[in-house]
């Protein structure tokens, strides 16, 4: 049968490569330019390819389509596939079928990146045959091509879920729901909110649900959707028969049927911050389910290193903090990160709003905020959300510029601190160009 791949970025060529060993006849279509380190891969792999265009004779015969999940359901290509009953599934979903392998699935609106990484560095240490994949480094389908692992821990996207159908976690983590991505769900909370719950489908009773219990969009969804899993619910405000939570003297406990309870003081966490306490629950649970030994989850959970650009620590100069929180590309993760830092803030945000509603924030910016320094395109809503609730509100056109002026307006003792709550594309590639430039000017003061 006829595979086509439509997307040649790092899910797409692992897609191409896993299709291309299963004996499917593959062909990638990308709609721009493909990168150069693709190309060569799918030359070597000797797989057909085509950039800056999607030929229609190509896609008539096709069997299967492999969508890249950057690519919406309005696009032309989809639709004539839709229209043609031709099936269309991701990356994911694809490769799945073609390992026994367990798989542990992150999704959420924040914190993906660090309870994924949090999670594979526990199952790790503990000594598991662990691979890491999904959002993040090398894809699945690659690794399912080229590795043997017994467990999956996998990052998934809501866009990753809208392309899965009968994909089945073995455990699924459903971290939080806040406004994201809005544009691609018809600016609808409920539909992005569905999305995200599909991280659930397919499981059955024998599989793991563990979900916020503190969190009011998911409460929401689970009152119409019906959950087949057993249920681990972690929550900073009440106590829960399974799952996680916090007791009187600050340490997390984790419950699990027939097991010793999991206790550990908040304070011995290598991540700190409250959105960290989460994480930890969620990763903390998943361990535990998995029956790993109390002392190794605690060593694990603290001595775990996070990923740069998540609140990272950058320098200190003549007492002022920097932090590097490129990746906070939405409202609620820049909420979070004011919430964890102490003192005063010089915040430096902006770039392309996928939607904001900046309302959230306000308060927080009224209590902690000195400054904003706005660096990128959508100034303006930012300006009008922020008026009346700060001392100053500038705008800068470089990320030297930016860095130079928050630096003036910091006084000893605060932080200068970049979390964007926007996409960076307009000035910079990526997130991690973004927070890169950011440490490059710090270190030029
Ligand atoms: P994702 O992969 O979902 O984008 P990351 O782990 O990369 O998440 O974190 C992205 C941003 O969100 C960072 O600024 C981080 O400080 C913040 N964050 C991390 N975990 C949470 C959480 N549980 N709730 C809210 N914000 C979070």
């Amino acid at each position: 049968p006829k595979l086509i791949v439509l997307g040649a970025g790092e899910s797409g060529v692992g897609a191409a490569v896993l299709g291309k060993q299963q004996g499917f006849e593959v062909f990638v279509s990308d709609s721009s330019e493909i990168k150069q380190g693709y190309k060569e891969q799918l030359k070597n792999e000797g797989v057909r390819y085509e950039e800056k265009r999607h030929t229609i004779e190509e896609m008539q015969t096709a069997g299967l389509v492999i969508k890249s999940p950057g690519i919406p359901e309005t696009a032309p290509v989809i639709k004539y596939l839709r229209e043609k009953g031709i099936r269309v599934i991701g990356e994911i979903e694809f490769a799945a079928q073609y390992t026994k392998a367990k798989t542990i699935c992150i999704t959420g609106s924040n914190g993906k990146s660090t309870t994924t990484m949090l999670t594979y560095h526990i199952l790790k240490k503990a000594g598991l045959n662990v691979g890491l994949a999904g959002n993040i480094g090398k894809s699945f389908a690659l690794q399912v091509a080229t590795e043997k692992f017994d467990i999956y821990v996998l990052e998934i996207s809501s866009f990753m879920l809208d392309d899965m159908y009968d994909f089945r976690a073995d455990i699924a983590v459903l971290l939080n729901i806040t406004p994201d991505h809005l544009d691609r769900y018809d600016y609808k909370m409920e539909n992005y909110a569905n999305s995200k719950f599909r991280i659930t489908q397919n499981q059955r009773s024998e599989d793991v649900f563990i979900y916020c219990q503190d969190d009011p969009e998911t409460l929401e969804g689970l009152k119409r959707i019906k959950i087949n899993a057993s249920m681990y619910p972690f929550s900073l405000k009440e106590k829960v028969a399974q799952g996680a939570y916090l007791n009187e003297q600050n340490e997390i406990i984790i419950k699990v049927p027939n097991h010793e309870n999991f206790i550990m003081s908040i304070n011995d966490l290598a991540l700190q911050g409250k959105h960290n306490v989460y994480n930890n629950m969620a990763s903390g649970i998943v361990a535990k389910v998995w029956e790993l030994r109390n002392e190794t989850i605690r060593e694990s959970m603290g001595d775990f290193v996070n990923i740069p650009h998540r609140l990272e620590h950058v320098s200190r100069i003549s007492g002022i903090e920097f932090i590097n929180d490129s990746k906070a590309t939405n409202v609620n993760s820049v909420w979070y990160a004011l919430e964890s830092l102490p003192g005063k803030i010089v915040l430096i945000m902006g770039g392309v709003d996928k939607g904001n509603d900046y309302n959230m924030l306000k308060e927080m910016v009224q209590k902690k905020v000195r400054g904003i320094v706005c660096l990128g395109k959508d100034n303006r809503n930012i300006h009008n959300a922020f008026e009346e609730d700060t001392e100053v509100i500038v705008n800068t056109a470089t990320m030297s510029e930016a860095v130079q002026i928050a630096y003036h307006i910091a006084q000893k003792g605060d932080t200068v601190l970049l979390s964007p709550a926007c996409a960076s594309f307009d000035l910079f590639k990526n997130y991690e160009d973004r927070g890169d430039q950011f440490k490059a000017a710090v270190r030029e003061l």
